[in-house]
């Protein structure tokens, strides 16, 4: 019948095809225009406002109003329940039935009291199915509860996805109505769609394009769109071709569904926890009809959220956990930040995170997964290992502006030679959609081609779009084996992982971080996030540090285990990869503001009633050097001994007074007044108005304008501000990225480069010498902005401090301090995560000018032979040092998606600390973290006893114990956390007056290690590291007794 041979014209075949399944162009006789069949109205629609988001029982007894489509309702933020009355006409029996809503907004359906599936237009989920075939036996009248957020998948951005959102959007319901489907369609447009784009893909150059071409057009000749009988001859045409098989040596793609929430971004966290369960809900739909379907789930959080809004659909997702269909990976609390939290945070990140799987689902994780975060720390490959995570995926470097990188699979080593096996699927998307595009992309992309023969594809939409759907399975399906295509099978991140591990032979090593060429700029914006963040998890390690010694000193203390989780959670949470970064709506903003704010509270109050409890340990047994003191007592948690100038409140006078106070190693002790005395400040004004400030260890020449006209290490004579040059000199810089607002500071922003110089109120003494010596001054940067600092010089105290207020109200603006010291190097180095890596100072390589802004953790170091300076600071983290120019990025003013970012008033301090030797040497590392931890007053009890000791010390400086909380799970032990931060294999001995049983290693887990015990001399327990190796340690404690 079709003999006539077809034309040399691809076009006009491919077109052919193409308008025979079109949704806009002859739909009146085409394929698609047949796709559902009669339709009719719903009964009823009823809806009611509620500006919160309520649980179903409290929305099912609102009063509701009738509704008519087309009307609006809002805004923004705000939710409409509608209650939908529908009868499904008797003379559709044998037929599926859909509900087509599409609306405006994130909708979820309930029926029959639970959450059945959710209904997101711009997720390609505008039908629920009503019955898959209409039986005269079921139901043919229903009600059904319709919970729709008045936000779309990506909030409500005026304009722009990223803008601001609309407070005052209106939303609306634009269809609902019961329609016929037509399964035979369908399958039929599927393999219709499939083959046009095997043709479009493959390309005029690869003959199997060509097939795919005359399999689609003999399709079209016997195809009538009227005539469903008509159809399966059609169909056994595709499936002729898809099942037209790959030789064995075809690479093979690993599918698995995958839903990527943002924890909050442009919405915020109340809506995520909805938008988990709307997407969840509809997983497990897509599961009840497709056994093979594979579904991987990250963040613990989410599924915390899950487990206490929506307990029914948690237990379905455990049930389809356990059939292996749901799969929990990543091993965190939630996807965090990759650069900013601190080594402990990323550990607590997988401590709760694996600990919450293990619970819930019965294993820890094998994966760390981390599509979508904008850098990922060199000392993560050794957290993962110590948390029982040996592999990694993600795909974000794929979006870096400057260079390529290398690699698809690889190992990543981390700081200390911690390997993981990682993969960045080569499609370059974590929201794949099974298209054949996808495929291909995949093969292509794949820098790894003849040395790993398997690549991930995740699929699904993201954010509120629901995840995977049916058509996507269904394109997936019809490839899995056909030539032409890479294979596909439906997978699971352990097979994907096993397969890549047995051919691990011929894989490269990519060392150190991977450095994302974007998104620098969230290591500044949003400073109070950060600011937050940095003070939470300094009072956060201080609370654990009291509790723990106030547990191993007084029996009576209960160690508050429930409410410092919570507080980690929080800090947690906030760590997200929108959040952290600063790149979320200011919504947002104000929550996670406020979960500071609850940390601070609850954390202050905790620390006290610890301190507490420390003190009144005279109670409960005195040992060793313990005297009867009058407070105050100071408690340092640092583990080595520490002089610091203190302002206490004289007893007598109530005013404040300055003390000089040393404290030893995670110890107390009581203030004695007029104990010494120490070598004083002196402050001199010279004639020119410019003051000297000397301590003995720096001398400081600070100008009219508070900037360093010189600053001289003493001993050795040496000066640190380059010839010619001012150190604190504040600059401003225009700061327009190309798009991502609060994420982005482009290289060019270097060259529109200006000094601050208007002078408000030139420097005055406010501390004149002694203990302490002060001056003050304030800068106008604008008409609206000002800067006001102290600087400030410390008896004892080998760096200046900056302690500074900034009054900020600027416009795509960003301010900046600069050191150009007398240094010369072609490295600087950057604290990181329990450790610190180098990167150049030059711009030899793209590799090298794409990272022209950095960011480093609480220090910076630039050094040469025998001389160096540091910059520290207390909760900044970007930072360039370019040349011998030392620069620490203090504030931005983006505007989108928080139009107020960063508005208002900000107040942080940094450091400059030059230094003789190497940074190790000159105690960089302890002065950083001195300047971040303070000494913590203990209130006076009356009556009470305090004692003069210190709990631990740690023999070698390059050995920082870095955390001592109660061990998880058991009453009797302590874990304690120390790292290598010099870089250096060391011996160490860790020395405590606490009544130790036992001691052994054990993983970032807890997990003790049986083959590990630690031996307790006399000296104490000695220990050997690697450079930059993270320690933990379980110390058993004999149960209390009087000593
Ligand atoms: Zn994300």
């Amino acid at each position: 019948m079709y003999h006539q041979p077809v034309f040399k014209n691809r076009r006009t075949l491919l077109e052919r095809a193409e308008k025979f399944i079109s949704d806009c162009y002859f739909t009146d006789c085409n394929l698609r225009g047949r796709l559902y069949g009669e339709s009719c109205p719903v009964e009823s629609i009823l809806s009611s406002l509620s500006h919160k988001r309520i649980p179903y029982s409290e929305a099912v007894k609102l009063n509701y109003e009738p509704y008519k489509v087309g009307d609006t309702f809002g805004p923004t933020w705000w939710t409409c329940w509608f209650k939908v009355v529908v009868r499904i006409p008797e003379l559709w029996r044998g037929k599926q039935v859909h509900l087509q809503w599409e609306s405006d907004g994130e909708a979820m359906v309930w029926k029959d009291q639970q959450p059945v599936q959710g209904l997101t237009k711009e997720g390609e989920k505008s039908s629920y199915i009503l019955t898959e075939c209409l039986t005269d036996s079921e139901p043919h009248s229903m009600t059904l509860y319709i919970e729709l957020a008045c936000n779309g998948l990506f909030g409500a951005g005026q304009g722009s996805m990223i803008a601001a959102p609309d407070p005052d959007r209106k939303y609306s319901v634009q269809k609902a109505e019961l329609v016929v489907f037509n399964q035979d369609v369908r399958e039929l447009l599927t393999d219709f769609e499939m083959l046009v784009d095997i043709v479009k893909l493959l390309g005029e150059g690869d003959q199997r394009g060509y097939q795919a071409l005359f399999t689609a057009n003999e399709m079209v000749n016997v195809c009538e769109p009227t005539n469903p009988s008509s159809f399966p001859v059609a169909r056994s045409l595709a499936l002729t071709f898809f099942s037209q098989r790959n030789g064995e040596s075809q690479h093979t793609v690993h599918a698995m569904g995958h839903c990527h929430i943002d924890t909050a971004w442009l919405w915020p966290y109340e809506e995520t926890i909805r938008k988990c369960a709307r997407s969840w809900v509809t997983v497990i739909r897509l599961m009840e009809k497709n056994s093979h379907m594979v579904f991987t789930c990250s963040q613990a959080q989410q599924l915390e959220w899950v487990k206490s809004w929506y307990p029914g659909l948690f237990s379905q997702i455990r049930d389809y956990a356990k059939k292996g269909q749901f799969i929990p990976v990543g091993g965190t609390w939630v996807e965090m930040d990759g650069n900013l939290p601190s080594g402990e945070s990323m550990v607590r990140q997988f401590l709760e995170g694996q600990r919450f799987f293990q619970k819930e689902f019965g294993n820890y994780c094998r994966e760390f997964w981390l599509p979508d975060t904008f850098g990922y720390s060199a000392q993560l490959p050794q957290i993962m290992l110590g948390s029982g995570i040996t592999r990694f995926l993600t795909q974000k470097l794929s979006w870096n502006l400057v260079n390529t990188f290398p690699h698809n699979t690889f190992y990543w080593e981390g700081l200390d030679g911690s390997q993981v096996l990682t993969h960045f699927p080569p499609g370059n998307s974590y929201e794949m959609k099974g298209k054949v595009e996808d495929l291909v992309n995949t093969v292509k992309n794949n820098k790894d081609k003849g040395r790993a023969n398997h690549s991930a594809a995740l699929f699904g939409f993201g954010d509120g779009g629901g995840g995977p759907t049916q058509l996507m399975l269904d394109r997936l399906n019809r490839v899995q084996d056909t030539d032409g295509l890479p294979r596909v099978q439906m997978s699971s991140p352990d097979r994907l992982f096993s397969l890549l591990e047995a051919e691990s032979s011929l894989l490269c090593t990519w060392t150190g971080e991977l450095f994302l060429e974007l998104h620098n700029g969230t290591y500044t914006t949003q400073a109070q996030i950060k600011l937050g963040n940095r003070q939470c998890e300094t009072l956060l390690h201080d609370v654990e540090v009291a509790s723990s010694l106030a547990l191993c000193e007084n029996n009576a203390f209960q160690y508050p285990t429930t409410q410092l989780q919570n507080l980690w959670r929080l800090l947690l949470l906030n760590q997200f990869h929108d959040v952290i970064p600063g790149s979320c709506i200011e919504a947002v903003v104000e929550d996670a503001l406020k979960y500071y704010q609850e940390i601070r509270t609850v954390g202050t109050k905790l620390l006290q009633k610890s301190c507490e409890a420390l003190v009144a340990t005279g109670q409960t047994g005195v040992r060793g050097q313990r005297t009867e003191v009058r407070v105050p007592a100071v408690l340092n948690t640092l583990p080595w001994e520490r002089s610091e100038v203190l302002p206490l409140t004289d007893g007598t006078t109530n005013q404040p007074v300055l003390a000089l106070v040393t404290v030893p190693s995670v110890g107390v002790v009581s203030v004695k007044e007029g104990s010494g005395t120490p070598p004083a400040v002196s402050v001199k004004v010279q004639v020119d108005g410019t003051v000297i400030m000397e301590n003995g260890i720096l001398r400081a020449v600070v100008n009219k304008d508070g900037c360093l006209a010189s600053l001289n290490l003493v001993r050795s004579n040496r000066e640190v501000i380059y010839d010619g040059c001012q150190g604190n000199q504040f600059v401003m810089f225009d700061d327009v990225p190309l798009y991502w607002d609060a994420w982005d500071i482009m290289d060019y922003h270097l060259q529109t480069r200006k000094p601050v110089v208007e002078v408000l109120h030139p420097i005055q003494v406010l501390s004149s010498g002694g203990l302490r010596g002060s001056v003050t001054f304030t800068l106008k940067i604008s008409e609206k902005s000002t800067i006001t600092q102290e600087v400030i010089l410390d008896a004892m105290c080998p760096y200046i401090k900056f302690k500074t207020q900034v009054e900020w109200l600027e416009a795509h603006k960003m301010l900046k301090v600069e050191f150009p010291v007398r240094v010369r190097s072609p490295e600087a180095t950057y604290e990181i995560q329990f450790g610190h890596l180098k990167r150049p100072t030059h711009r030899n390589t793209s590799w090298d000018w794409a990272r022209f802004e950095v960011w480093g953790h609480k220090w910076a170091d630039l050094s040469e032979h025998g001389f160096g300076v540091s910059l520290l600071n207390d909760c900044k983290y970007g930072y360039s040092v370019h040349r011998n120019v030392m620069t620490l990025s203090l504030l931005r003013a983006p505007k989108a998606p928080d139009a107020n970012a960063d508005m208002g008033t900000h107040q942080f301090t940094y450091a400059i600390m030059p230094h003789k030797g190497t940074f190790q040497e000159a105690d960089v590392i302890q002065c950083a973290y001195n300047l971040n931890y303070p000494l913590r007053l203990m209130d006076h009890t009356p009556g009470s006893s305090t004692a003069v000791w210190s709990s631990f010390s740690v023999s070698t400086a390059a050995v920082i114990l870095e955390t001592i909380k109660k061990a998880e799970d058991r009453e009797d032990a302590l874990l304690l956390r120390l790292y290598e931060s010099h870089g250096s294999s060391v011996s160490a001995c860790l020395s405590t007056c606490l009544p130790v049983r036992e001691a052994w290693h054990c993983d970032l887990l807890e997990r003790v290690d049986p083959s590990c015990p630690v031996p307790i001399t006399e000296v104490g327990i000695p220990l050997n590291f690697r450079p930059f190796q993270i320690v933990s340690l379980l110390l058993y404690l004999r149960q209390s007794e009087p000593f």
